[in-house]
């Protein structure tokens, strides 16, 4: 049946014998090439048996217009295009972008003559250019996560290479107050572009800064640190030293980091939406005053207090008017003088702490103004803590990802 289904396209189309075993490319191991010679010798061998012309190879094939004659010379224009902008990378895949009407012929071919067994033409070329790269540069091909992808126009011949974002994970501490988490008017510096300049350097590529949550201006980000993504887009250099990196923000002063290791996309999404349990603490002024008493007050009142929380007045402008609940688990407090405590808070992420504290109009229910029935202030905030979660962020990344980190 093979034979018969060769023959009648053959007398309608002058097929390449890459094109032709391609018809049959599913049935059988192999290259198509070798399939179509098969295929190609055993009909003219029975031609010739009846007295029939053969059906020789065509100099240029109908479909193809000979690109898979060609395949080695493409996988060159890739090499050479790589070497030329020094793109680092591990692993590749190779893309190409036929013409429709190359993709109609054979789609026409395939339903006329019910070919069930057939496969698609840029399949066909995208391996064979990627086998002769493996030889090139040594490296293998990877379907799911490539580093780089080799993108090509068999008619124009253009070459495009997409250069899949490196990640990084984090965590970070600000030292100071006074510095935005990303670009500010009115800020020369911000944590993002502290972080950022030694990535972007290295990698040349552009850095990008994802923080899991934000802190305020004047707020400092201490203890552990807080978790955050580089994402790196179109990285020539891969292999950079996160050792080197590390030291080089942290001589900042103003920002530390923590932790640094290559991930994924997927993880960086976990990251990004994990809703942390956060410990703060706070500075809180009282103009009428503040006594012992009131402070043990204020633990006793907010420890496993369920707290409810209408979007702070000072952020209404950016969000939508919504009553957030959120507990508060642990507490703790101290006087510091007759008109300054400090707070220790350990709760839910999310909560306003500034607005805990003063009540914010009564938009934050309970909250220590609310609780004392004085007006207490947040003088100074501090993160101490973002708690890290069994299973998130924190577990050990796969090999592949950490082999990277030389
Ligand atoms: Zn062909």
């Amino acid at each position: 049946m093979i034979i018969e289904k060769a023959e009648k396209i053959l007398e309608e189309y002058s097929l390449c014998n890459n094109c032709l075993g391609r018809m049959f490319g599913l049935l059988g191991k192999g290259e198509n090439h070798i399939r179509g010679k098969s295929i190609r010798l055993v009909l003219n061998m029975e031609r010739e048996a009846k007295g029939k012309e053969p059906f020789k190879e065509p100099e240029k094939c109908e479909l193809c217009g000979g690109v898979l004659k060609r395949v080695e010379y493409f996988a060159r224009l890739c090499y050479d295009k790589a070497s030329k902008l020094k793109i680092q990378f591990d692993t590749f895949l190779v893309g190409s972008s036929f013409p429709d009407e190359i993709m109609q012929r054979e789609r026409e071919i395939i339903e006329k003559f019910e070919l069930s067994h057939a496969e698609p033409i840029n399949r066909e070329f995208n391996r064979e250019v990627g086998k002769i790269l493996e030889v090139f540069f040594q490296k293998l091909v990877e379907k799911k996560n490539p580093d780089v992808v080799f993108i090509i126009d068999p008619i124009t011949e253009k070459i495009n290479i997409q250069i899949n974002p490196l990640y990084v994970y984090g965590r970070y501490r600000k030292l100071i107050r006074g510095l935005p988490q990303t670009p500010l008017r009115g800020y020369d510096e911000s944590v993002a572009s502290i972080i950022c300049k030694p990535f972007s350097r290295t990698a040349k590529g552009k850095a990008v800064f994802h923080g899991a949550g934000r802190e305020d201006i004047d707020v400092r980000m201490l203890g552990n640190g807080r978790p955050f993504i580089v994402e790196i887009k179109n990285p020539k250099i891969r292999k950079i030293n996160l050792n080197e990196i590390a030291e080089e923000i942290n001589k900042s002063g103003k920002v530390e980091v923590l932790n640094l290791r290559f991930t994924n996309r997927k993880r960086m999404e976990k990251v990004l939406t994990e809703n942390h349990k956060k410990e703060y603490e706070a500075l809180i002024y009282v103009k009428e005053g503040i006594r012992e008493c009131d402070v043990i007050k204020v633990v006793e009142k907010l420890t496993n207090a369920t707290i409810h929380q209408r979007t702070p007045l000072r952020v209404l402008r950016k969000r939508s008017d919504i009553i957030r609940v959120r507990k508060v688990y642990k507490v703790s407090g101290e006087v510091i003088d007759d008109k300054h405590f400090k707070l220790r808070i350990f709760c839910d992420g999310g909560l306003y702490i500034k607005e805990l504290i003063s009540g914010d109009e009564g938009r934050t229910t309970p909250s220590v103004s609310e609780i004392l029935n004085k007006n207490a202030v947040c003088k100074a905030l501090d993160v101490i803590n973002i708690e890290v979660s069994e299973n998130g962020s924190e577990s050990p990344h796969n090999k592949e990802e950490n082999k990277r980190e030389a």
